[in-house]
């Protein structure tokens, strides 16, 4: 039955193979000789199949842990550098017709407000946003096709795209909306979207389908074969995410493994990210009603293990997460987080009335961009506004094949610099922009080649006196 091949959602989440595979990890965990093994190979930096992904993560042997972290923090070095992409969220709905349980935009929630901007209100959510410094957004929504059908969508895209505010541009805006057609996802990609992102929430079929009792949402089917409709649809960039708390969250490791194996085996790109977001309190939903909530040593543990098992994808982490969890995992392989979010629907322009909450969730790190660009430096980490791959046609198995080569750094380090120079000269605090100097100081020396270090040395100035937007 077990087929990564198939475009059947029960084929390529085979439950068989998952309750296998972790009867397998069991078995194994203490397994010396097989770990060794699977380290071995996972120095290869090639990736991982589920089922040894799983025996790692299972694995209970002190010394072995050790590696695997050790590991991880080496290939995220090899494959993203100290580099951390930062974007914000952008919540354009939340009117929805599903019934998820653990979130509160579900149709039957009647505490939350419902709203949803107009075209004015999105433009200046998106001059806030720009006025932060953002370059980069992920645009949310709930699933409703009379208030946000695909034509709201697009013309919000639209909206985004054309607000040039001082300095201020959004260069890529990624989606996080519903399961949709092929000829929706065709219509996306015209829009110029970045990545599509759409979490699994549980890769559990007979959970999944009590979790989400009603609305389009409930067919397991449509939401599981969704990216390969989207790509079919000629999005090449798609992220992958579980909701980790929903259900046991080694059914949901082996579940995402396997959901990225299967977009390699059929169109030869794996998930462009992974996305790791934990249940959070919300407006009629408390987290302790579910029982698979982890702590945070076994969430450290599974973004290691993302890592070293799909070394190339980009690993996501929101402000869902606190700022000692975020400060862990960065290390471990997290190459992307949000800051200076709102969930609320607006709330960048104006802050949102406290009787009108409109928020999908309690968010954990309130700190202001600034704040958190400031704090990665002082750690060694470059914040980096790039967009430059999907808007140079690096997406997809382009941007698989230098990355898995590692070349893509021999530009994305370069174009941090350049996006960080932009920050510090539009947007940062006296205190942010001296720490930003130095570091781009120090970081230019390593920049291997004399020719490339010059152009971006002489990029960086022209950027002191006010140009934009440059980058390889
Ligand atoms: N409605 C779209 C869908 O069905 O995929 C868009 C996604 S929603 C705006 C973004 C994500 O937030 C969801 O996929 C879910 O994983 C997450 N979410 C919902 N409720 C949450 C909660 N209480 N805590 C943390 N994350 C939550």
């Amino acid at each position: 039955m077990y087929n990564p091949s198939s475009r059947k959602a029960e084929e390529f989440i085979d439950h068989e193979e998952i309750v296998e595979t972790l009867a397998y990890a069991q078995q194994n965990k203490s397994n010396l000789e097989l770990i060794d093994r699977i380290l071995a190979k996972a120095r290869e930096r090639k990736g991982l199949s589920h089922r040894e992904a799983a025996v790692l993560l299972d694995c209970d042997i002190p010394e072995k842990n050790e590696e695997i972290y050790e590991l991880a923090r080496q290939i995220k070095q090899d494959f993203y550098g100290n580099r951390i992409v930062m974007f914000a969220p952008l919540y354009l709905s939340n009117y929805c017709v599903n019934g998820c349980l653990y979130c509160p935009y579900h149709m039957k929630n009647k505490s939350i407000a419902r709203k949803k901007l107009t075209q004015e209100e999105i433009a200046a959510e998106v001059i806030a946003l720009q006025d932060m410094g953002h370059k980069r957004l992920a645009i949310e929504a709930g699933e409703d096709p009379v208030n946000n059908p695909i034509e709201y969508i697009l013309e919000s895209i639209k909206t985004i795209y054309s607000i040039h505010h001082k300095n201020g541009d959004i260069r890529r805006v990624n989606v996080n909306i519903a399961a949709t057609t092929v000829e929706n996802y065709r219509k996306l990609k015209e829009a110029g979207i970045g990545t599509y992102i759409l979490f699994q929430e549980t890769y559990h079929k007979e959970s999944y389908e009590k979790l989400h009792p009603t609305g389009p949402k409930h067919d397991y089917a449509y939401h599981t074969e969704a990216m390969d409709r989207a790509m079919e649809g000629g999005i090449d960039d798609v992220g992958l995410g579980v909701l980790f708390g929903l259900e046991l969250y080694r059914y949901e490791f082996a579940g995402l493994l396997m959901h990225a194996e299967h977009l390699e085996a059929v169109h030869g790109v794996g998930p462009h990210t992974i996305s790791v977001p934990r249940l959070r309190r919300a407006d009629d939903i408390d987290p302790d009603d579910f029982d698979n909530g982890i702590d945070d040593e076994i969430f450290a543990k599974i973004v290691a293990c993302i890592r070293i098992s799909v070394p190339y994808t980009g690993m996501i982490i929101s402000t869902r997460e606190s700022k000692q969890c975020r400060e862990k995992v960065l290390g471990l392989g997290v190459s992307q987080i949000s800051g200076g979010s709102r969930t609320s629907v607006g709330g960048y322009a104006e802050p949102e009335p406290e009787e009108e909450n409109s928020e999908q969730f309690d968010v954990s790190d309130k700190r202001t961009l600034d704040e958190i660009v400031h704090w990665l430096m002082e750690m060694d980490y470059i914040p980096s506004f790039c967009t430059a791959c999907y808007r140079e046609g690096r997406t997809g198995d382009r941007f698989m094949v230098l990355c898995k080569s590692r070349q893509i750094q021999n530009c994305c380090h370069p174009n941090a610099l350049m996006t960080l120079q932009e920050y510090l000269s539009d947007y940062a605090s006296p205190d942010t922009q001296r720490l930003g100097e130095e570091m781009i100081r120090k970081e230019l020396e390593s920049i291997p080649k004399e020719q490339v270090r010059n152009t971006v040395i002489e990029k960086l100035e022209k950027i002191k006196m006010g140009e934009r937007d440059f980058y390889f």
